[in-house]
This record gives structure tokens, sequence and C-alpha cells, in this order.
């Protein structure tokens, strides 16, 4: 590294001091001077890199030089992305994906072998869980799953095979908050490697690795990028953990287009006050619905009905943009109207950019399912997820009024 990069947080920013959230957002990570002097950077269209002769690649193999070598192992535009959200995420290192399931996938084809067991919390992303159960199955490795925030089932069910603990915080599409500091004993107390997929809280709301969790991946599709304009997904946590996943990424190819990396860059510019907004949406949205006599049920961590209010308050700055809600008295026919009706909420899959996004997990990510399957997965029909975007809350309240207000 050039003496010119600033690396994740000993960076001279700012005097003595940990850099507050919006200039690590807006600074860490990036050249001080840049290309042609340049106060953005610039984005490197180039899938391989030249030497200047033959000495220079012996120099760069024998002395692992930190500079291009082909796109496949990396960027200097992903760099900078790589150490901005370490830098925010409080991580040594992170490594960039193409996509957040790209991610999961990295971490974990790089830290298991046939034979392992891998267990989950329930509660998660439909996309996690069929790849644990269709395709690592195929590799020999058993994923067992317990009831999300049962300690004791969980560490009941460690064997002497278990080499990962898994878990999201906020779970989606139930918003419900691990106890991290729990969770990351369990793992240290058998010695088995803990991973916190945090994409619904980003670590403006909380950090994981503070709490001595050993991975935390993010689908930076979401609020990262914050725009709904391009996918992304990054593993952080120590150098050495990392080093594994890095090296078999350079092998498999799941990595960024230069294009990518600059609009996340750019998208974390604003990463701080975007979040603020978020969060300022979702409990507005949620007090809202909570008192709407059509809902009967909001799941929203910042509420106090929430089973993990007090949990979410200890732990947590603010709990997002997403808020879950079932529609009273609706099978999901009368459900789906409420979507239909939605006219500033757009009807699409995904959360955490800009644009307020609603949508029916039974149409949308579970269509075809048994029901007693839905129901195994706590997928209600009468379930609605809305992911607050950053307009402002009035009109999202206004909207989720008028959608509400009538039963045909
Ligand atoms: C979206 C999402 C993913 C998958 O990320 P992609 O970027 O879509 O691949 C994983 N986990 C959670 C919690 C998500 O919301």
């Amino acid at each position: 590294m050039s003496s010119n990069q600033i690396k994740a947080r000993d960076n001279d920013l700012v005097d003595g001091r940990v850099p507050g959230f919006s200039t690590l957002s807006v600074h860490a990570g990036e050249q001080r001077q840049k290309m042609a002097n340049s106060i953005t950077d610039p984005v490197v269209l180039a899938s391989t890199f030249t030497f200047a002769n033959t000495q220079s690649i012996i120099d760069f193999i024998e002395n692992d030089e930190d500079r291009g070598e082909y796109g496949r192992y990396g960027v200097p535009g992903e760099q900078v992305v790589e150490r901005k959200l370490a830098a925010l995420e409080n991580a040594e290192e992170g490594v960039l994906f193409s996509s957040g399931m790209a991610a999961l996938v990295g971490l974990f084809n790089a830290k298991l072998s046939a034979g392992d067991e891998i267990i989950f919390f329930d509660e998660c992303y439909h996309r996690s869980r069929e790849y644990c159960k269709k395709h690592l199955s195929r590799f020999g490795i058993v994923t067992r799953q317990v009831k999300t925030g049962d300690y004791d089932a969980m560490e009941s069910a460690i064997s002497s095979k278990t080499k990962l603990l898994v878990s999201e915080s906020p779970t989606n599409p139930h918003l419900s908050i691990l106890d991290l500091a729990r969770f990351a004993e369990i793992g240290e107390k058998y010695q088995v490697e803990t991973m916190i997929d945090a994409t619904l809280a980003t670590p403006f709301n909380v950090q994981p690795l503070n709490f001595g969790v050993d991975y935390v991946m993010h689908s930076a599709t979401k609020y990262f990028g914050g725009h709904n304009d391009l996918l992304a997904g990054i593993v952080l946590g120590s150098s050495d953990k990392l080093a594994e996943i890095r090296a078999l990424r350079g092998v498999t190819g799941a990595v960024n287009s230069p294009h990518n990396c600059y609009l996340l860059e750019r998208g974390l510019k604003t990463f701080e006050i975007r979040m603020q907004r978020h969060n300022e949406n979702g409990q507005r949205v949620a007090e809202f619905l909570e008192s709407h006599p059509r809902v009967s049920r909001v799941l929203y961590p910042g509420l106090p009905s929430h089973r993990d209010y007090q949990i979410a308050k200890e732990t947590m700055r603010g709990f997002g943009g997403l808020v879950t809600f079932e529609v009273a008295d609706a099978d999901w026919k009368d459900a789906s109207k409420v979507v239909d009706r939605a006219k500033l909420a757009r009807i699409a899959p995904s959360l955490g950019g800009v644009e307020t996004l609603i949508e029916q997990p039974l149409v949308m990510s579970y269509w075809g399912y048994e029901p007693e399957e839905r129901k195994s997965f706590g997928i209600s029909d009468n379930m609605i997820r809305l992911a607050c975007g950053i307009e402002n809350s009035s009109d999202i309240i206004e909207d989720l009024q008028q959608a509400l207000a009538t039963t045909d």
C-alpha cells in the first residue's frame, strides 16, 4: 500500500479522534491526492495491469506488492470501497463481492469442507437457506436450523463437526434482533466461528464485530448502495480470517466491475444521512401502522410491542426502514389489494434504496410453497413487507392511509 493511501481508521482526517460516520463515509479509504488531482476517484476501466519488465513481475510476486495484476484479483476502485466499508464497520478488512449472495457463498465455500456442519437461526433470507439446504448438502456439508433466538437450542445443536454459527440480525422479514454478545459467547465457548448477516442493520445501527462476532456480511445492494441501481456484497472481519475468502474470490471471480465499484463508492458518501432518514421513516410508519384499525400486527424492533424491543433498544442506534405488518381479517388476496392500491410505494423486492418498496412475502418470495411450509418459516398469508425509502414520512403514511382505506 503506498503511503498516499489511507487505511481504514488510522488516517489523519481528524487529529487523535475517531472521525464521525459521515466523515468516514465521505473520506475513508481514499487517496488524498488522486489521478489528475481530481477530487473524485477515477473509474479505472482495466481488466489487466502492465509490468515494466520481467523483474517487476518477480518483485511483485516475491514482495507481495500492492498493485494491480489482473481484474479478477481486484481493481483499484474495489480497494477504496473495501477500505471505506471496513472503516464504517470498525473491521480490519473487507472483501467485496458481486452480490450479497456471492459474499455469503464466498464465505461458506472458503470455510467449510465435506463433513462439516453449520447451524442457522431459522428466520432468514430464503436464498441463504436454499444455498445451504440444496447446494452445500451436495458437497457433504450439513445445515442444522434452530428457532431464532433459542440460544439453548443452538448450543445443544453444536457438535465436534460444527464450524460456523449463522444468523441475521435483524432477521428478514420478522425483524428479530439477536443478543449479539450471547451469540458470540456461544461461539467462543465451543470454539466455533460466528457470522452475522447484518444487511438490515448496517453499521450505522449496530456493529456486530464489537460484540465479538467473527464475520459480518452485508448485501451492499441494499443500504450501502442505497439507490436501487447496483448489486454488491461484502464480508468483513480480521485480515487473518479473511485471507482464505479473498484467495477463493480470486479463483471464483465473483467480483465487481470498476463502474459498479464507483457507484457503490458514490452511494456511500451519503450513507449516514440516508440511514438517519430510513430509521426515522421506519419508526414513524411503524407507529402509524400499529395504531391503524385495519392492521392486526406490526413487526418493528422500535415498537415496545416487538418481542426483542428491549435488546434492540440496548444495542442499536436505530432500527432501519423495513416494517412488516399484517392486514386484519384478510386472506392473501385482501392483503394483495392493499399492495396494489399503494401509489408512492412501488411493488418490488429489495430494500434499503431511496425509493419506498412494498411487497407481499407470500407472493414475492414464497409463491408455490405449501401452506405448512410457509407457516414453518413464519410467513403468513396477510403479511406485507414495506421497505421505507427516504421520501418524507408524511407522504409514505398518507399513501398507506389511502391503501388501507377501503376493503373492496
Ligand atoms: C438481499 C439480501 C441478501 C442477498 O443479497 P443480494 O445482494 O441480493 O445477493 C442476503 N441477506 C439479506 C438479509 C438480504 O436482504
